[in-house]
């Protein structure tokens, strides 16, 4: 089968990977939508100067829908033809973290690897998942569509949610990129809160789409942005902020806007720091680094959707043109999500 796989010397589409035979508990998906995101393009350079921390070759890809192909012996909640999303963190399954749901926070995480990060991804004709709790069943929603839910929409979801108790309606809340993730941060966060909403994004078409997608406020990256923040803020500071880019400027922005008691959300695998401590940071301003989401909160999530509270923006590529993919999201050309179809 077609598969984009990541090697040594960098990613690759080849024709000849094998097809996968599901075994016992385990579930092959014929892949309908699988989104690129800018984690892969980390992990890429990352690779290249040889620190990664994820051993390829491997196939790329952590965002993934299809219909179940076939199942292994003793799969019992879906059957071949299901349409499902793939819940791409795979813990351990057996610590108190991944009982709970949250595989995400698995505690032996920092040992393991999950789909399409050291392990085979869906950037290919088809995904063998190794549990049936990591499918969720999609109903009626379009699985190219809904592909970005599974890592652009759940990662915010869950960011949201672990704030939620300030997302009051007297609130106002920073959302910096609106990417992939933070066009889906705006619409969960129209949708589950009534929160005071001020994007801050470097390019004009995205703040554009922040205003369209619901956001009161809109601000340009750069030199003024603290400036002209403040004032909207009408010179107090912001109860809640996410950086769902986080370079260096967007963390050294975020800082100074959080306010004494609000949260600082830094979601965007940017590589910049925060040095944080007594005077660093606003007085009783929490700091926190989500990853990803629970199952629970993918269930919710698609939930969601299926009641149209969000909808992902796609952009659609064929698998033979997943390079041109990763080149457009590279360049930020990509509005709302790139998804590749590999039918
Ligand atoms: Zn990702
Ligand atoms: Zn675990």
């Amino acid at each position: 089968m077609l598969a984009y796989r990541l090697f040594d010397d960098g990613p690759r589409l080849v024709n000849d990977a094998p097809v996968p035979e599901p075994r016992d508990g385990q579930v092959l998906i014929k892949i309908v939508g699988s989104g690129a995101c800018h984690s892969d393009l980390h992990v890429i350079s990352a690779t290249a100067i040889g620190k990664s921390f994820f051993k390829p070759p491997f196939t790329l890809g952590h965002e993934s829908t299809g219909t179940v192909q076939a199942v292994g012996a003793g799969v019992q909640r879906v059957k071949a033809g299901d349409k499902v999303a793939v819940y791409c963190a795979w813990g351990c399954g057996k610590c108190r973290q991944c009982l709970a749901g949250f595989e995400n926070y698995c505690i032996h995480q920092r040992t393991m690897s999950g789909c399409g990060l050291g392990l085979d991804g869906g950037m290919a004709e088809y995904l063998l998942v190794p549990a049936e709790r990591y499918l969720i069943p999609l109903g009626d929603l379009d699985p190219i569509e809904a592909a970005p839910l599974t890592d652009a929409g759940i990662t915010p979801y869950h960011a949201i949610n672990r704030t939620r108790a300030l997302l009051t309606p007297d609130a106002t809340v920073v959302v910096m990129g609106i990417g992939g993730l933070g066009h889906l941060a705006l619409q969960i966060l129209r949708s589950t809160t009534a929160v005071r909403v001020i994007a801050i994004d470097i390019a004009d078409d995205k703040l554009a789409l922040a205003r369209e997608l619901g956001a009161d406020a809109t601000v340009r990256a750069g030199e003024h942005a603290l400036t002209e923040t403040m004032e909207l803020l009408h010179g107090e500071q912001a109860d809640v902020v996410f950086d769902f880019v986080g370079l260096q400027p967007t963390i050294d922005l975020g800082r100074e806007l959080v306010r004494p008691g609000g949260d600082f959300a830094i979601v965007g695998l940017g590589g910049g720091t925060l040095t944080y401590g007594q005077g660093r940071i606003a007085w009783g301003a929490r700091v926190f680094t989500p990853f990803y989401g629970s199952i629970g909160e993918m269930r919710e999530l698609i939930a969601l959707a299926a009641r149209g509270g969000i909808a992902a923006h796609v952009t659609r590529y064929s698998l033979e043109r997943v390079a041109e993919a990763y080149q457009a999201l590279h360049d930020g050309a990509v509005e709302g999500r790139a998804v590749i179809c590999p039918v």
